[in-house]
């Protein structure tokens, strides 16, 4: 059995409780030193391999320097060590793997330090700043010296997209462009995610009107208020009316598109599918929550393909156009509805599908590019 005098003990726990933060070191029941430093070396190491690498070395050394007389080798054998742990033990004493530096060249930066090191250039009438995600986004912007109106106007942009409380991760990396004027507007916006698709930004005036539109190739695409779930005419409008089938005054808590039997039915806006399936006179219905307690149905459809639980896009097919339960022919019943409530929702602004085409795609890329040349 192999112990450490108290002294050697204690300058192991001392270097333990370094590299790994002072309450895990709390936590080990004080086993001899070597035992300290065969536990750490289970740690997940993965893509981040040479930090830890460095790590468990400098700890190697601090635990065999307080232990004068002992040899390192002889007193691991001596060891009962689970095979795991003495693999990793092997890898640190004799050098990352060939395969793990090649890894670790296409991973992202390992230092989070640099990593989260702002950078910022400047033409005459922009500036762009880019930097990685630490201490939350809103704060790592801060940091880089963005005002707090840019960070709001920046946090506000990316929200139409994700959920900027819960959808970014240490190491993904902002990027944005602000333009030298009064109120330093937005122009572009962009956060790239580790563990997550990238979500990127300009803004393009379409008739008058300043949006934001994803630059992917799925084509710019506003998403702003709601879109038109099918292509087709308004037959029924939402309010009180003579139920065709049932012969009697009700209200009709949507809206009818007459359309032909399977034309797409799409998501009027982004968000979840919170219901899927047969819904009585609804027929087959999918329900999707936009948050906010709004949430939109799409009833009658002759095929659903989308699935509860899933997330989607403003566009995303959700089914096909049917005359599933109460219908006298292929249509979509399409409602709102705010926190139960149905509501109008050509009251809620609805917004013809757009899409920057042709010379205007084109001009679109080229600001894009010119923006993304800022000190790159
Ligand atoms: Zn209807």
């Amino acid at each position: 059995m192999l112990t450490g005098t108290p002294a050697s003990e204690a300058a192991a726990r001392t270097a333990l409780s370094r590299a790994r933060g002072s309450a895990a070191a709390a936590d080990v029941a004080a086993p001899a030193p070597f035992s300290l430093v065969v536990d750490l070396a289970a740690e997940p190491i993965g893509p981040r391999w040479l930090r830890g690498a460095a790590t468990l070395t400098i700890l190697c050394a601090a635990a065999l320097s307080a232990m004068p007389g002992i040899d390192p080798f002889q007193a691991a054998l001596a060891h009962s060590i689970a095979p795991k742990q003495q693999f990793q033990m092997n890898a640190m004493l004799s050098g990352p793997p060939a395969d793990a530096e090649a890894a670790l060249a296409s991973a992202p930066p390992v230092d989070p330090v640099e990593a989260a090191k702002p950078v910022v250039a400047a033409t005459a009438s922009a500036i762009r700043v880019q930097g990685g995600v630490t201490d939350g986004l809103y704060w790592s912007l801060r940091d880089a010296g963005v005002s707090p109106d840019v960070a709001a106007q920046y946090l506000k942009v990316l929200s139409t997209r994700i959920d900027v409380g819960g959808d970014v991760a240490p190491f993904d990396r902002f990027d944005l462009v602000m333009a030298k004027a009064d109120g330093q507007p937005l122009l572009y916006a962009a956060l790239r995610r580790v563990d997550a698709p990238d979500v990127e930004l300009l803004k393009w005036t379409v008739g008058g009107k300043a949006d934001w539109f994803d630059t992917d190739a799925s084509g710019a695409e506003r998403t702003d208020g709601l879109m038109a779930p099918v292509a087709g005419r308004i037959t029924s409008g939402f309010g009180r009316r003579n139920h065709p089938i049932l012969h009697f005054a009700r209200m009709h808590a949507g809206i009818d598109f007459g359309a032909a039997w399977g034309s797409p039915i799409v998501a009027a806006a982004d968000g979840q599918v919170v219901g899927a399936g047969w819904a009585g006179g609804y027929g087959r219905q999918v329900r999707v929550a936009h948050g906010s307690g709004i949430v939109t149905s799409y009833s009658h459809m002759s095929g659903i393909v989308a699935a509860p639980g899933e997330p989607v896009r403003q566009g995303q097919v959700l089914g096909y156009v049917g005359s599933s339960g109460l219908s006298t022919g292929p249509h979509l019943h399409f409602e709102v509805r705010v926190n139960g409530q149905a509501v109008d929702p050509q009251s809620v602004q609805m917004q013809r599908r757009q899409q920057i085409s042709g010379a205007q795609r084109q001009a679109f890329n080229a600001r894009l590019k010119q923006l993304k040349a800022i000190g790159a």
